[in-house]
């Protein structure tokens, strides 16, 4: 399966005229090649249009002969893409225009990375450019994934960004032929909790933000009840701020964790199938709220794509009564559970309560396999994800 990922790296560009003429120009080729796709009145093969405006696009217009390139690449993709909706009678043949606020760069021709650097070629040549490189980023840099065709693109701030595209091809073990699984209980009092089929376990307490979580409710609170307009303006900077916090530590903890599934050699991760949690009778006051907010569902979008790129499949569980069912008898009661011990009422089983959840989502998750194996069918529908 191939895996994309479209990196967005922020230029550091003191002097962005040179950009902003290139991709002017560029634009300038796009509306020109446009025109004569339009009027033709159906899209051309790539070679044949090249042949037509090659001359004009280098000549006239002044664009190096790699831009002439993906000009011709890029009006022919958006006029099937046009044709296509047209046949489906979605919409009507027209002339299609570009605005000037985006170019396309292909790699190894008009674009290259070295470092914190970006070159690009421009107008006047090849230029470099720094580029912030941050730490989540590192992964893709590595040298393990290629490169596709990236677009430089001017964001409404006036600041240029380059939107790499990362592709890699990797291999996910089909769920009905995995034997090693991984349960991953998120937001209890520990960030996440993991046991995998050979009970290895661990916990996961994602650090301070834990505690910096409950300093900022206590401050929203109390801005809250103040109403006043600067305290609404320290509180959507607190929103803001914490939100960069929870980010941050889940892209940490969903690294752990995965590389804890590595270690482990898990072919399947089970998560818990949060939406709709809110109604649940078996779900208390404070899970309830942990399991609502984003940082819970962005911890397990993290974990899925990151167990994705290392061929981990990721199935999402059943989430009812995972902290009160026994993991050997299945037996479910209120009373299993007394504080931080998980006594089973029935059978006597007895655990550290936190393990409780994970254990029994790795159960269902491999539950889940059995009842594939029986459909016939081996892959699970994956979760929506909104991000
Ligand atoms: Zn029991």
């Amino acid at each position: 399966m191939l895996t994309t990922k479209t990196v967005i790296l922020k230029m550091d560009c003191s002097d962005p005229d040179l950009l902003d003429r290139t991709v002017r120009t560029y634009t300038e080729g796009m509306n020109y090649v446009s025109a004569i796709v339009y009027n033709f009145g159906k899209p051309k093969g790539s070679a044949a249009l090249q042949k037509i405006v090659y001359p004009a696009l280098r000549g006239q217009i002044g664009l190096k002969s790699q831009m002439s390139c993906n000009v011709v690449r890029q009006v022919t993709g958006t006029y099937r893409t046009l044709q296509a909706q047209v046949r489906a009678k979605k919409t009507g043949w027209q002339q299609i225009t570009y605005a000037p606020t985006s170019m396309t760069f292909s790699f190894g021709r008009d674009f290259s990375l070295d470092g914190d650097k970006i070159g690009l070629t421009t107008l006047e040549g090849r230029k470099k450019y720094r580029f912030f490189r941050y730490p989540h980023m590192e992964r893709y840099l590595d040298g393990t994934w290629k490169f596709g065709a990236s677009k430089l693109v001017k964001h409404k701030d006036g600041t240029y960004y380059f939107h790499l595209c990362c592709e890699r091809e990797t291999e996910t073990r089909e769920v009905a032929e995995s034997s090693t699984f991984m349960g991953v209980d998120v937001g209890q009092n520990f960030l996440a909790v993991a046991s995998t089929t050979d009970k290895k376990c661990r916990f996961f307490c994602g650090g301070k933000a834990k505690d910096l979580r409950n300093i900022y409710s206590t401050m929203r609170k109390r801005l809250q009840s103040k109403g006043t307009r600067s305290a609404k303006k320290m509180l959507k900077h607190l929103s803001g701020r914490e939100r960069r916090l929870m980010t941050d530590m889940n892209h940490r903890v969903s690294k752990e964790i995965v590389s804890f599934a590595v270690q482990n050699r898990v072919d399947v991760i089970g998560l818990e199938d949060l939406s709709g949690i809110r109604d649940r009778p078996d779900a208390p006051k404070k899970r309830r709220y942990a399991h609502h907010s984003w940082a819970f569902f962005e911890l397990q979008s993290f974990i899925e794509y990151k167990a994705r790129e290392k061929g981990i499949s990721t199935v999402y569980v059943d989430p009812a009564y995972t902290s009160q069912t026994c993991p050997r008898c299945n037996h479910i009661s209120k009373n299993n559970r007394n504080g931080r011990s998980f006594v089973c009422e029935c059978c006597g089983h007895s655990l550290h309560a936190d393990l409780i959840g994970a254990r029994n989502i790795e159960s269902r998750a491999r539950t889940y396999r059995y009842t594939l194996e029986v459909q016939g069918c081996s892959q699970p529908p994956g979760r929506e994800l909104s991000t």
